[in-house]
């Protein structure tokens, strides 16, 4: 079982931040910003490569679920979406997930991050 489907079924602890019956989000355990959220579907599906016509609803809730964790983490001003896609795209873990990243004004020095290091994600 991949580490997200870990995760999910609660075999292996993260910091949850949402969850429904499609959709969980937790915190990423090697962050790249202030703050740095995972949603990742319920369903295991390999990448968005492996995305077919059922999966729509998974997906647009995804978006449903980033717009509620940036909402919870006081990031709603701004924030950045991204997903990683192939070995040659980013994507080191086999279950799609989008991150969500945000950099607030009070963090962005503080935490010695800088938002042009979204580029390599
Ligand atoms: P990818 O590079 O596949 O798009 O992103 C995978 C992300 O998952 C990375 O940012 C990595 O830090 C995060 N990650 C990997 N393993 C774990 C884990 O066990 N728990 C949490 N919370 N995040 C993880
Ligand atoms: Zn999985």
């Amino acid at each position: 079982m991949c580490i997200f489907c870990q995760i999910i079924e609660k075999k292996v602890a993260s910091n949850i931040i949402f969850e429904n019956d499609r959709v969980l989000a937790f915190r990423d355990i090697h962050p790249k910003a202030p703050v740095h959220a995972l949603m990742v579907t319920r369903k295991h599906i390999r990448s968005v490569n492996d995305l077919d016509s059922d999966d729509e609803k998974d997906i647009s809730a995804l978006l449903l679920a980033a717009k509620e964790v940036a909402q919870k983490l006081n990031v709603a001003k701004g924030y950045k979406l991204a997903f990683n896609v192939e070995r040659a795209g980013g994507q080191v873990i086999d279950h799609i997930h989008m991150h969500l990243l945000a950099w607030p004004n009070d963090l962005k020095e503080a935490d010695g991050h800088k938002q042009k290091e979204v580029m390599t994600l």
